[in-house]
Order: structure tokens, then C-alpha cells, then sequence
């Protein structure tokens, strides 16, 4: 069995920066297992800018964004493998893995960095009628065709779903000369982020159709073409709004799921709303020493504010390895997703870990205008936040600070819901 302070699974950016942190912290013995033949992550197909505004203050490609951790990893002689894929977890932190040069082995870690990431949810998961033909893809993976392996999957192109992969494939797809004939979104808003509707369709005179979904594919061996409808506010399709778009290839962009098939067998509690981590301020989950950050936590939509998440994921792990214990304290406050709110991170916040403040990130169920975020403290408010628009395509954030929690001392949970004017 092989021992390690620290075990992090996944060598994406949620990987690479925790394993830096917790570098940085003072533990010597870390190890990034990762089943892909390259660190980096997704980071590695989106060849596009837009990334790093934050961290660097220059817009980078993604590529360019990873390289500069795994030149970190590098310099700070952080041991990785790659092509290996961990196949368990429990709950005493052993890790089973493979890999092609030392078969089936055993890790025995201090502390794990929970940093899988997450999938695209298939055409499967959608039940759309119509024929198995070819032509029909994951957005993401239309990506890695076209970024690297450098194959183009069609050339009449219709995208389903208008969240952020599903845009800047229609840009991309453009760009490398298809036709992308529309963007089709059953919502009636878009989740994307702003800057990728005006830079990937606009831009590209590319028709956003909301409030309408696809209810028909045709096709026998290549697809032929897809029936597309208007919804109504129950998202069920409208008898005659019916339109045949001719097509080649229908782009699915409907949502990712973090990968926490591991997390399950280790018994880590998970969200039912989004099917990530429930975690605590420290990013530690229900199993004291399994720390989690990145997309496989929740999804999000910079890659910025996965680097300083899981900063803080690794430095975390480091001090549990140093023999700090986030579990102990008598004073856990349960963070409430109230009405308008679809979850939160932290779930948890034991007061006792809190430096200065705990900064809560959370998403809306739906598009506000002119409304308030509340933050109660049991039913007293203490903070109301005037907002212009609010989409659950951004997420949010919210400082609660330790003088919060002084102020009401005996509160026992605390509540964020959006109020209407
Ligand atoms: C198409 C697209 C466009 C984006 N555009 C932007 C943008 O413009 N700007 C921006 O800031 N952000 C953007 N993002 C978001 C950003 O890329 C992600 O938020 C970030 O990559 C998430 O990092 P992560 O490390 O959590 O996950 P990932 O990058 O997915 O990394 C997870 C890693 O874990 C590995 N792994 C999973 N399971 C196992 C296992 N069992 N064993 C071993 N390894 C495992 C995977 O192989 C993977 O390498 C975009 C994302 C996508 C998909």
C-alpha cells in the first residue's frame, strides 16, 4: 500500500491549485492522480480566451491558463500520474486506482482533495422521439473533436441548450465553417453568461430561440434534421409552433453533472438539487479529511473562482494533515436555500473555523428583476441587497462575517431568499 499525506483526484484546475496550495502549506508528500494523458482538465479543449481576467488580469486561452499551474506543479516537485483512473474511495481515505504501468494499486491517504470535475448530460437523459442516427453530440465533445483531434462533426448545425459550452460551440463551430442554424433553449433566458450571447451569437448573427426545445430527430443513419417547438410556461411543447430545421448535426448543451460516483462509495454526502458536495466553510465534506473543490463541488462558470475555491480546498487539506479538526465545535449554523434560491455553498458553517468572513456562493432559481437578496439570521433580517436583475446562469455571492454571528449568537440557521419588490 502506498502512503500519502495528501491524495487529490483529478489533475484539472480544481487539482492542480489545491495540490499547490496545500504545497505551499507545508506538506511534502502529495500526489495528483489523474485518468487523462495530460494535466489541465476541460481547460485543455477550450481554446478560446476569456480566461484568468481575474487571477492573472489577462484574458488567456485555456490552455494558457492550466499551463501556468502545471508550471507551478512542476517547480514545487508535486508528484502526478497521469492515465490513471481512481476506481474507489471509502470512507478511511483508501484510494484503488489503475494505471497502465503499475496495473491495480492502493493508496493510504491522510487527507483527500476531492477535484473530478464533472460530465454533460447526454441525449439519454433527455428522452428526445426520434431515430439513433450519427450527427448527434455532446457540446463538449464536438469540442475536443474540432480542438483537438482536429475533426469537424458537421456542417449544418443546430444547438440545443444556450448555457455557456453550448455558445461558444455555435462560435466555434462558425468559425471553423459551419452553419449553425440555430440556438434553441427551453428556458425563456439563457444561462449563459452575458459576455458569451454577445460574443458568440450576436456577434455572429446566430438566432437564440427561447422558450422552445426540440421534439423531434430525423434521421436513419446521419441525421437528417430536427422538429423544433415553442413551450409553454410548463415547458411543454405548443400543438402547431412545430418548424423542421434541416441538419447534419444537433450540438447538446443541456446541462453538466458533477462526477461523484467516487464520492458515493465513500459515503460523502451529496446535494439533491445539483447532485455535488455538500460542504462546510472549510470545503470539507460530511468524512472529516475529504476535502472537495471545482466543478465536481458545484458548477461553475469562471474558471477564476475555481483556482481560489480550491486554493482553499488544499490549504485546508494541509492544516487537517497538521491535526486541525473543521468538525469539532458545538456552534454549526445550516445555511437555508430560501425561496428563489437553488443551493448554496457552504451548506455548513461551523463559527468557530470562521477567520473573517465566510464567502457564500449560491445560484437563483429564476430571472429577478428589481429584487432583493435577504440574508436572515433565524427570522431577524441582516442584510437586504437591492439588485437589478438577478439570473440563475451567474452565481452569486454573499459575505457572512464573524461579527454576523456574534450579533446572534443563539441563531441556529441562517437563510438566503430572494424578496420581490
Ligand atoms: C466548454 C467550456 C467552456 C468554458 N469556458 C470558460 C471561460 O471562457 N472562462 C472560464 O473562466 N471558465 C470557462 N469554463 C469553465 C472551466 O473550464 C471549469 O470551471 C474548470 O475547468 C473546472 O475545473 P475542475 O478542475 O473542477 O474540472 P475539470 O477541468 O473537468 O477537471 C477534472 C479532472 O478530473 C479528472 N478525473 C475525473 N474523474 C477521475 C477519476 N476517477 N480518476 C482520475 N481522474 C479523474 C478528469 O479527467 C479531469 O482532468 C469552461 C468550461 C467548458 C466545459
Amino acid at each position: 500500500m502506498q502512503e500519502y499525506d495528501i491524495v487529490i483526484i483529478g489533475g484539472g484546475p480544481a487539482g492542480l491549485a489545491a495540490a499547490i496550495s496545500a504545497k505551499e502549506e507545508g506538506v511534502g508528500n502529495i500526489l495528483i492522480l489523474e485518468r487523462g494523458s495530460e494535466l489541465g482538465g476541460i481547460l485543455n479543449q477550450c481554446i478560446h480566451n476569456g480566461f484568468g481576467l481575474h487571477t492573472f488580469e489577462e484574458e488567456l486561452t485555456g490552455p494558457e491558463y492550466a499551463q501556468k499551474y502545471i508550471n507551478k506543479i512542476e517547480e514545487l516537485n508535486i508528484e502526478y500520474k497521469l492515465n490513471t483512473m481512481v476506481l474507489d474511495l471509502n470512507r478511511d481515505k483508501v484510494i484503488t486506482a489503475v494505471n497502465p504501468d503499475e496495473g491495480i494499486f492502493e493508496i493510504n491517504a491522510k487527507a483527500v482533495v476531492l477535484a473530478m470535475g464533472c460530465r454533460e448530460r447526454p441525449r439519454g437523459a433527455l428522452n428526445i422521439p426520434g431515430g439513433r442516427c450519427a450527427g448527434i453530440f455532446t457540446a463538449g465533445t464536438a469540442q475536443r473533436f474540432v480542438n483537438i483531434e482536429g475533426y469537424l462533426p458537421g456542417k449544418e448545425v443546430v444547438v440545443l441548450g444556450s448555457g455557456d459550452i453550448g455558445l461558444i460551440m455555435a462560435r466555434r463551430m462558425t468559425l471553423e465553417g459551419a452553419n449553425v442554424k440555430a440556438v434553441v433553449e427551453l428556458m425563456n433566458y439563457s444561462e449563459g453568461l452575458k459576455r458569451n450571447i454577445v460574443q458568440c451569437l450576436d456577434d455572429f448573427d446566430i438566432s437564440l430561440k427561447l422558450s422552445h426545445t426540440v421534439i423531434d430527430i430525423k434521421g436513419r443513419d446521419r441525421l437528417e434534421g430536427v422538429t423544433i417547438a415553442r413551450v409553454d410556461e410548463n415547458r411543454k411543447p405548443l400543438k402547431g409552433t412545430e418548424e423542421f430545421i434541416e441538419c447534419d448535426t444537433l450540438l447538446l448543451s443541456v446541462g453538466l453533472l458533477p462526477e461523484n460516483e467516487l464520492s458515493k462509495k465513500a459515503e460523502v454526502e451529496l446535494s439533491k438539487i445539483t447532485g455535488g458536495l455538500i460542504v462546510n466553510e472549510s470545503l470539507e465534506t460530511n468524512i472529516e479529511g475529504i476535502f472537495a473543490c471545482g466543478n465536481v463541488l458545484h458548477v461553475h462558470d469562471l474558471v477564476d473562482n475555481v483556482s481560489i475555491e480550491s486554493h482553499m480546498a488544499g490549504k485546508n487539506a494541509a492544516l487537517y494533515v497538521m491535526g486541525m479538526n473543521f468538525q469539532n465545535g458545538e456552534d454549526v449554523t445550516e445555511v437555508v436555500a430560501g425561496e428563489g434560491i437553488r443551493y448554496t455553498v457552504p451548506k455548513y458553517i461551523n463559527v468557530k473555523n470562521v477567520e473573517n468572513y465566510v464567502e457564500l456562493g449560491f445560484r437563483v432559481s429564476n430571472v429577478f428583476k428589481n429584487s432583493y437578496i435577504a440574508l436572515y439570521f433565524d427570522d431577524s433580517l441582516e442584510k437586504h441587497i437591492k439588485k437589478r436583475i438577478l439570473t440563475p446562469g451567474d452565481m452569486e455571492t454573499l459575505k457572512i462575517t464573524k461579527d454576523m454571528f456574534s450579533k446572534y449568537p443563539n441563531s441556529s440557521k441562517v437563510t438566503v431568499k430572494i424578496e420581490e419588490e
